[in-house]
């Protein structure tokens, strides 16, 4: 029956499915036997979209991605001296109710240029074709940025990354697109009006005009930012510079990954460069046009870097702080294929194997092990951590000899010191037995204890931590001394979700709970250094993230506790006051970082108020760090979604006295 009904017309059905047997386990095979293109009736379709996490991703994208042409023009897409593209489309997860923009569950393009206050016509979705047709240049746009997006939001979710529904930072489902926003030599996500905004500009060399929506750089790194707002949005209210710095990193990486995920482009660097990251400038350079028209270089930022947070200490710029990281883990990326290509087995991996198989550690790596970081205030050396605890949980034997290379790369950019690197093989009773010695310098850094399991003394099942953030927050009031919250501050859960990750031999890692909660330490600004906010007052923010097991043993638990006492009450005695001295020194010196970063960010002229065009939209100019006096009359500091490149500001009351740097 399977066969006859193959060869008419190659149009699978559910009549094709051996009767009585499982719906998948007869179509997979049947699907995957079929090289040429062919459809499948909409009732099919909808059967395997319903369940298209229990599908391998080669039938998802054979029986339900779409094939959309693309209109990315980065160079690195082109090849030869003929300048052919080498890809021109993206295979995008297929979904019910697409319709016209192009307008999925989580994405809607919507092509309104400010400049002109035009609104482009959307492009067309036909049901029939299971297509989108697009008429002119500009609906290519749309229909290429969304493609590019619908796909990168697929990984983003797989199991193979964070194995969850990602949520934005903003209310409602769904990312608006703007693909032509108006003229200026920018692209930026903007959380307010809950857009991802692509400008145009013209090339100083030839006139031509250059769309920021064209290059797959920019596209994937503004996505990127939206990705993080998504799941840690108390990043938005941190003052820390390397917050605000590894934003940047996140955008980057989200760059450099959904770059290494398109499966064209992978297997033709690694042709290319021979199975050697280090030779593969394709994954290096980002964003080339716009580096040669901001910076006359042919990147604007790159993988491949020598920057060290020595070199950097005392920079006000995220995008120069955030190539640290960046460079990190691209040194980290060749690393590991390196060490794939040697490793000995009876046949040596070939190129196109060897960037398969470090795509997939890179992405399980840096992606997987971001549940484990707090909500607010995130370092380097917080990422790192997480990135080496992950590691530990995934591969606790270390049988690829990774953790040493993880230790030691981040020691060589001044993210780690050598105690870091050696604390990774310390066991967490040992490391706390320690605490307190001060002749021993493993055992003076409160960040060493995170990111490791811990036995609550009050537990509580799992099922009942989950209910709902109310039952959660039991959980944490019970344990409020041993989880480092002073007994008198307002506590708030806000984030409460499970996960289902896999490994990079594709085996699930059971469900995982992740518990986020945080609380508010007022902080006054004393001294002239902060200008027109001294004497007031600001919060900083303080909290930790808890990870279960299905059975609900704490993973991991990283935590950014503040500088008051638990109570003032004399507490206790022994191994947990020694912990709480330790918090407590860790929380001082967060005070004292958050007050001098933010004077250096008003000296540096990038803190100002909010300036909202009429239509909702940002305006052009806008300051890297906005206040906002709250009713109470303390100020909030908030990240802005752009700065702007330009001579001369045009407000410097309000902007402060230097040019805002370009968002990308
Ligand atoms: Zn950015």
């Amino acid at each position: 029956m399977v066969h006859r009904v193959l060869c008419v017309g190659r149009v699978l059905c559910v009549d094709c499915v051996v009767p009585g047997e499982p719906f998948l386990q007869n179509l997979e095979p049947i699907i995957l036997s079929v090289r040429k293109s062919f459809s499948l009736s909409q009732k099919d379709r909808y059967r395997l979209y319903t369940r298209s996490e229990e599908l391998s991703q080669e039938l998802r994208e054979k029986a339900i991605f779409m094939r959309v042409a693309r209109t990315f023009d980065d160079p690195f897409l082109q090849s030869g001296s003929n300048k052919v593209k080498a890809q021109d489309f993206t295979l995008a997860p297929w979904e019910p109710n697409l319709t016209d923009g192009p307008t999925s569950s989580r994405f809607a393009v919507v092509d309104y240029n400010s400049d002109d206050e035009v609104l482009v016509a959307p492009a067309k979705w036909h049901e029939s074709g299971s297509d989108f047709s697009a008429e002119n240049e500009l609906q290519r746009d749309q229909v290429s940025i969304w493609a590019l997006l619908q796909r990168a939001l697929d990984t983003f979710q797989h199991g193979s990354a964070l194995g969850r529904v990602i949520p934005w930072g903003f209310e409602g489902s769904r990312l608006i697109l703007v693909p032509h926003a108006g003229y200026d030599r920018n692209a930026y996500y903007d959380r307010e009006s809950k857009s991802l905004q692509f400008y145009y500009y013209s090339n100083d060399d030839n006139g031509s005009i250059e769309y920021t929506c064209r290059s797959m750089h920019i596209v994937a790194h503004e996505f990127g930012h939206a990705i993080l707002d998504g799941i840690r949005p108390r990043l938005y209210e941190s003052v820390a510079i390397e917050s605000n710095a590894f934003h940047e990193f996140f955008g980057d990486l989200t760059a450099l990954l959904v770059c290494l995920q398109d499966r064209n482009i992978r297997q033709r660097t690694a042709i290319k460069a021979n199975g050697d990251f280090e030779s593969a400038s394709e994954f290096q350079e980002l964003a080339a046009r716009l580096g040669e028209a901001l910076l006359d270089r042919p990147y604007l930022r790159s993988f491949k870097n020598k920057s060290t947070m020595k070199k950097l200490s005392g920079s006000t710029s995220h995008h120069d702080l955030s190539e640290v990281l960046s460079g990190a883990i691209f040194d980290i990326l060749e690393k590991i294929g390196s060490k794939i290509s040697k490793r000995s087995t009876k046949r040596p991996k070939t190129p196109k194997e060897i960037f398969w198989n470090a795509t997939n550690t890179i992405r399980g790596l840096t992606l997987q092990s971001l549940d484990l970081l707090p909500p607010v205030d995130i370092s380097f050396r917080d990422y790192a951590f997480a990135i080496c605890s992950w590691h530990k949980f995934c591969n606790p034997g270390d049988s690829n000899q990774l953790l040493n290379i993880l230790g030691m790369t981040f020691k060589s950019r001044g993210i780690f010191d050598i105690q870091d690197v050696e604390s990774l093989r310390i066991s967490q009773d040992k490391l706390l037995e320690t605490h307190g010695d001060v002749t021993n310098p493993i055992a003076q850094s409160f960040e060493r204890l995170m990111y490791r399991p811990i036995r609550l003394e009050l537990n509580r099942n799992i099922e009942q931590v989950m209910e709902s953030p109310e039952s959660a927050y039991r959980l944490l009031d019970d344990n409020r001394e041993q989880l480092l919250i002073p007994l008198h501050c307002d506590l708030q859960v806000i984030d409460l979700y499970e996960t289902f990750k896999f490994n990079s031999a594709n085996e699930p890692l059971g469900t995982q709970y992740v518990l986020q909660y945080l609380w508010r330490q007022d902080v006054q600004l004393i001294g002239s250094r902060f200008a027109q906010f001294e004497a007031k007052r600001t919060v900083m923010l303080c909290g930790g993230t808890l990870v279960f097991d299905q059975v609900g043993n704490i993973l991991s638990w990283s935590a950014k506790p503040g500088s008051e006492p638990y109570s003032s009450r004399s507490g206790s005695t022994g191994r947990k006051a020694k912990f709480w001295k330790f918090a407590l020194a860790c929380g001082k010196a967060r005070r004292k970082a958050l007050l001098d970063d933010l004077a250096r960010q008003i000296a540096d002229g990038q803190v100002g108020k909010l300036i909202q065009s009429p239509l909702g939209m940002l305006g052009k100019d806008i300051p890297s760090l906005l206040a906002k006096t709250m009713p109470d009359g303390s100020i909030e500091f908030q990240r802005s979604p752009h700065g702007h490149l330009r001579s001369q500001t045009t407000n410097p009351d309000l902007l402060g006295q230097r040019t805002w740097e370009i968002s990308f």
